[in-house]
């Protein structure tokens, strides 16, 4: 239909943001053809431009469906409309996008599986019936294949796959579902899958996900090649199973993540509600930490004796085939061994993951970007990062302002970088722990890669003040002009800042586990007076002294015995851990006493994590601990849902800052575990307790400082019993909190906070 041209206006939209390879231009075509309008739309960089004319009903009915329905995939950050003068075009085109200096965030994230494509993929009449690759402009692999730029086709590890006719067809044209889906593919042109046993022989089959179901089902543990590379596979309602997994993969406890058929399913394992259900059914697809149920379908040994559950659905049409032939929920975990990066190419798992899995489902296209699956949980209606990778990466956190090219380098523990350029920040995908030299590979390899692509020239990096971290060492080899150091609980306020684009007076709150301080001591459980980008110190939990290192984190009780000496004084502290650690020999707290007698390997901590650390131990929920954080898990996963009073605790004033005495805690914690009350309730009056100090501080502070908001931050945050407790005491006080939206409170999220604090810095001249 072509507009009257009588009486016609005209409006320019441009949209920023996630916005190409998510099929947005098709998406406008097909809506301007709905109302009868002419125009165009086209991919500039950085942004769709979109130009449509006709009368004024039309322009408005366009409008509106417009916000509404915008690609499920698409993250519009910025949508300004303008009145434009009508040209009198005839008819609505899609126009050739410049391909040159195309930015790098028009590389989409990786996109769930949507509804057409799996329609299609059940249906025995479609070209795709049980195709394990269909994909289309909705989604399917973006990132996770990409090697160079601009994003098209021959740049992906599509290159090797010509389209055919028909592909190239649907490829073609402008009101097809696959215009311009650079991965279109179809079982007479695209990737195809192969079995191998787990020796590498090829196994042949014409039915590898037959093959790969019945292993499964047979109690096997299967490599499968997925997006952002292999994962484990196996049978969750089978323990010995999951049993012989967790041996081979020499993890011990830490849970697994499960994929579930569908939201029926998860609802068997987990407690969802609907807001949960949209994060599950969301195009990231991300795996959620739930409330798990008592009595589920789940082996015991899948969670290991914590009450949450990872839960997600099948996001590729692979996932989609296997867990419809199975018909069962799988533990799909990452395919490496616990530390390691996870594994990509086909040969690379073969000798990887040999004597882990009996058998490889393989496939023929490449992953190019190693990119593990993303965690989250949810506190209120949102996504609450855990673990930032595939489906979130690289979608940039958009910045209050502009700045010139930095990067931030991250730490140690659960690493990524970040790069600043423009708008935008960049976090890399998470990276892991880089103690072991696979890691510190990934990591040069994957900042290379960013730092071609996004063509950054960083005026400055930043990295952490500790001296042994392996990005302090990094830094001089960075490629930037300037460096700067920032402190570990500065870096996650910086960070906490950046994701919520808070300006102004705040007060935050670092609640952490160990990071080095600008006094020497090991920081953990900081509050922080904010004036715009501008963070000094205000107050602290009170020092306690830190016993030896590593073995004080692998060892809960070593912590705990000092709290107890602290606060009991030697001689009961030993008759106390006697009674309370009765697994430990006495000669090891009799060591352990010594060395804080004499302060050697000691160092002062206000660590927040390792009171959580001391407090489990205390309640006989972790006396070893065999993964980081497994302590302060279990001592959450151990709370009683009803309130039982609280422990006292006091604010004092030390070196003009706020010191948060938590005596009264450690001292109730104590009499209540010797008086054999049940873990959950001194865990339920510790988080209580806990948390009403955090408010209290807080709320002095912000007080004192005429703040209105309060910045929440650290991975002792990821506890969302604390969160919870913490947030609903700041509002009762009138208090805004702020917390993590987009990246990891915890150290995932560091990097983003250096480099927004670099960016600052050469901003600031
Ligand atoms: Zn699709
Ligand atoms: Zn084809
Ligand atoms: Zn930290």
């Amino acid at each position: 239909m072509t507009p009257n041209r009588v009486g016609i206006a005209a409006i320019g939209i441009t949209a920023r943001g996630v916005v190409q390879g998510v099929g947005f231009r098709p998406f406008v075509h097909r809506l301007a053809a709905r109302c009868g309008l002419a125009g165009w739309v086209e991919n500039t960089p950085g942004s769709v431009v979109i130009h449509v004319e006709g009368d004024a009903a039309a322009l408005s009915r366009f409008r509106a469906m417009f916000r509404s329905e915008i690609p499920a995939a698409a993250r519009v950050t910025r949508l300004s409309v303008r009145k434009a003068a009508p040209t009198g075009v005839p008819g609505f085109t899609i126009r050739a996008s410049r391909r040159d200096g195309i930015a790098f965030s028009t590389i989409p994230p990786d996109i769930a599986a949507c509804p057409e494509c799996l329609r299609e993929l059940a249906d025995p009449a479609d070209r795709r019936h049980r195709y394990p690759f269909t994909n289309c402009t909705n989604c399917g692999p973006r990132f996770t294949i990409v090697a160079s730029l601009p994003y098209d086709r021959e740049r992906t590890s599509m290159a090797g796959f010509p389209m055919c006719a028909a592909c190239r067809k649907e490829y073609g044209d402008p009101l097809d579902r696959r215009f311009h889906a650079e991965p279109n593919a179809c079982p007479a042109c695209g990737p195809r899958l192969s079995v191998r046993g787990g020796d590498g022989a090829p196994v042949e089959t014409d039915d590898p996900i037959g093959v790969a179901t019945r292993a499964i089902l047979g109690g096997s543990i299967v490599a499968v090649r997925g997006l952002g590379g292999f994962q484990l596979a196996a049978d969750a309602t089978n323990d010995d199973a999951v049993r012989a997994l967790r041996v081979r993969k020499r993890r011990e406890e830490k849970p697994f993540a499960v994929m579930f058929r569908d939201v029926a399913s998860v609802r068997a394992a987990a407690r969802i509600e609907a807001a949960d259900e949209a994060i599950l059914r969301s195009p990231r697809a991300p795996v959620l930490l739930a409330p798990a149920r008592t009595r589920s379908p789940l082996a015991p040994s899948v969670s290991a004796g914590l009450p949450t559950a990872g839960v997600f659905l099948p996001y590729t049409p692979l996932h989609r085939m296997l867990l419809d032939r199975t018909d069962r929920p799988l533990v799909m975990t990452s395919g490496n061994v616990t530390d390691e990066p996870i594994a990509i190419g086909n040969d690379e798992a073969m000798s990887r993951l040999r004597g882990i899995a009996d058998l490889f489902l393989l496939h023929d296209r490449e992953v190019v970007q190693r990119s593990d699956d993303s965690v989250v949980r949810r506190v209120g209606r949102g996504i609450y990062p855990i673990r930032r990778a595939r489906g979130f990466v690289p979608a940039p956190v958009v910045l209050p302002r502009s700045f010139p090219d930095v990067v931030g380098l991250g730490g140690e523990l659960k690493n990524t970088f970040c790069f600043v350029k423009g708008y935008a920040a960049y976090p890399s995908q998470h990276i892991g722990d880089l103690e072991q030299a696979p890691a510190r590979d990934f990591y040069e390899e994957a900042y290379r890669f960013f730092r071609r692509f996004l063509d950054a020239r960083p005026r400055a990096a930043c990295h952490d003040l500790h001296p042994a971290y392996f990005t302090t060492a990094f830094a001089d080899r960075a490629g930037a002009d300037r460096l700067f150091a920032l402190q570990h609980h500065k870096a996650h306020i910086f960070s906490a800042l950046a994701d919520t684009g808070f300006d102004g007076k705040a007060v935050g709150v670092a609640f952490d586990g160990t990071g080095y301080g600008e006094d020497g001591a090991i920081w953990g459980g900081e509050f922080f007076a904010i004036d715009g980008m501008d963070v000094r110190r205000a107050g602290r939990l009170a020092y306690f002294p830190l016993p030896g290192g590593d073995a004080a984190v692998r060892e809960p009780w070593r912590t705990a015995l000092s709290l107890l000496r602290e606060t009991l004084g030697a001689a009961e502290a030993e008759r106390a851990a006697r009674e309370l650690f009765p697994g430990v020999p006495p000669d090891s707290i009799r060591l352990v006493l010594d060395a804080l007698e004499k302060k050697i390997n000691v160092a002062p901590t206000s660590s927040a994590g390792r009171l959580f650390d001391a407090v489990a131990a205390i309640c006989g929920l972790c006396a070893r601990s065999s993964y980081e954080g497994q302590a302060p898990m279990r001592l959450e996963g151990a709370a009683a849902r009803a309130a039982a009073g609280t422990y006292p605790f006091t604010l004092a004033e030390e070196d003009g800052q706020l010191a948060v005495d938590w005596s009264g805690l450690v001292r109730g914690t104590v009499a209540d575990a010797r008086g054999r009350l049940p873990a959950g309730t001194i865990s339920r009056r510790f988080h209580d307790s806990l948390a009403a100090a955090v408010v209290a501080a807080a709320s002095r502070l912000a007080e004192s400082a005429g703040a209105r908001h309060v910045v929440l931050s650290g991975g002792v945050f990821q506890n969302v019993t604390l969160l919870s407790r913490v947030l609903s005491g700041l509002r009762k006080r009138k208090l805004s909190p702020l917390i993590h939206r987009q990246v990891p409170a915890n150290d995932g999220g560091i990097s983003l906070g250096q480099a927004y604090y670099a960016a600052a810095q050469v901003a600031g001249g």
